[in-house]
């Protein structure tokens, strides 16, 4: 078969079948084309992508000026080492450091290499800054937390599927619930030892889980008063997705002037990924300050393609792109619209409980058992009248298109949702 030969779906699903592992459970379809808000399947039929490759894709689907960087770039120079000195990534650290209100960035690729990467970071300020003797150090993270699939993030993970037969697990970590601010407390005043805590500002793969107003920002406080480091992993709630610049608002300057976590919540390391490329390419980073960031030295960390120039030019533009187009205010205007129009739904709604998320982070939770195949079967329906979503944890979907969207096509799209709802009641 031809590399270029154009494959049906069905031909498509069979290849990954026969030669793939077997990692991922996809929406029977098979897309070919992205622009904007919009993917195409290999027979033109054209959806809304309402995933966006959890949140990979916030400036949509090929984005002109991010492809038109990452093009010219790839023609100029792609891949140095670190073994040299390039001329973007000193540009890229500056720009990003100066966006995101820190001193420092370190430069990787997958979201689970920086939230890697803010562990050992983590781990080594514990030990050389505020003494905690050597192989203590603990952090804690939260239950139900997702922070990628490497065998230190598996080992602090509450879900079995994630973990199970990946054993012998990585020591140094204490689970407590999320949005528990009692059980941080508690962790903090009975252990000397603790170096940081870990968090996801609004729980995205879990299933789109909004903590208490508030609980960020007093989570923040609770650390600086036990003099231990808040990171917050920001991989999938970061770059305008929930209508800020952050969901821990950091160095914001959206236009939510009401947002009460602002501007408190600066997270001691910030952990970025997914839209830091616009979902062109992959690039993530861990960002912090000289008295954090400097424990790392020549050799105690690296990546041979961590912040090589393709990566630099790309995520310059991608950053570029969302205050250009402002889509943290489109997110932030656009989710509220989204959660109202849902709202009015689910009043007279049995399948459909309720909706809940920031900006256009947000989930609907479906009326029936966890373990049911009714918000599977909705997904289905919803690719049938052209808008492709997944569930994420048996009966919650999760809505996360692209941050471009226009207000008149989100209007279609609730449509399509409720229009589709409509035939499950
Ligand atoms: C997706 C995600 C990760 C992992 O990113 P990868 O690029 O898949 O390694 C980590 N944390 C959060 C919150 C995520 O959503």
């Amino acid at each position: 078969m031809a590399i270029l030969e154009q494959l049906t779906s069905q031909q498509a699903i069979e290849l990954e079948k026969n030669y793939g592992s077997n990692t991922y459970h996809p929406l029977p379809v098979v897309l070919s084309r992205g622009e904007g808000v919009y993917v195409w399947d290999v027979d033109g039929k054209r959806y809304y992508d309402f995933l966006s490759a959890y949140s990979a894709v916030n400036q949509g689907h090929c984005h002109p000026k991010i492809v038109g960087a990452l093009i010219k770039q790839a023609q100029t120079l792609t891949l140095t080492s670190r073994a040299f000195y390039n001329d973007m990534l000193g540009k890229y650290e500056k720009y990003a450091c100066e966006y995101f209100g820190f001193d420092k960035l370190l430069p990787m690729n997958s979201g689970a290499e920086a939230v890697e990467a803010a562990i050992k970071i983590c781990r080594k300020w514990a030990y050389e800054v505020k003494g905690i003797k050597e192989n203590a150090a603990k952090i804690i993270v939260c239950n139900k937390n997702f922070h990628g699939r490497t065998t230190t993030i598996v080992s602090f993970s509450s879900d079995n599927v994630a973990n199970k037969n990946f054993g012998p697990y990585a020591d140094g970590f204490i689970n407590i619930d999320y949005n528990d601010l009692d059980a941080l407390e508690n962790v903090l005043k009975t252990h000397s030892n603790i170096a940081g805590f870990l968090v996801e500002p609004i729980q995205g793969e879990a299933g789109v889980y909004v903590p208490d107003e508030g609980y960020l920002m007093k989570a923040k406080a609770l650390c600086k008063q036990y003099n231990v480091l808040f990171i917050a992993d920001e991989v999938q709630t970061g770059i305008a997705r929930t209508g800020r610049l952050l969901a821990t608002c950091g160095n914001c300057t959206c236009a939510n002037k009401d947002c009460s976590e602002a501007p408190d919540v600066k997270p001691d390391i910030l952990i970025l990924g997914k839209a830091l490329s616009g979902g062109v390419y992959p690039v993530s980073a861990a960002l912090a300050n000289n008295n954090i960031m400097g424990v790392l030295t020549p050799g105690t960390h690296g990546s041979t393609f961590g912040g090589n120039p393709m990566a630099a030019a790309v995520a310059i533009a991608a950053l570029e792109v969302i205050k250009e187009e402002k889509l943290a205010e489109n997110a932030d205007k656009l989710g509220k619209l989204f959660r109202s129009k849902l709202n009015k739904y689910i009043e007279t709604s049995n399948i459909c409980k309720l909706v809940r998320g920031k900006g256009l982070l947000n989930a609907i939770v479906i009326n029936d058992t966890e373990d049911s195949d009714t918000a599977w079967n909705i997904c289905l329906a919803l690719r049938d009248n052209g808008l492709l979503a997944k569930p994420t944890h048996g009966n919650i979907i999760r809505f996360a298109p692209p941050l471009v969207m226009t207000e008149e096509q989100l209007l279609d799209c609730v449509s399509i949702i409720t229009k589709t709802l409509q035939a499950f009641e």
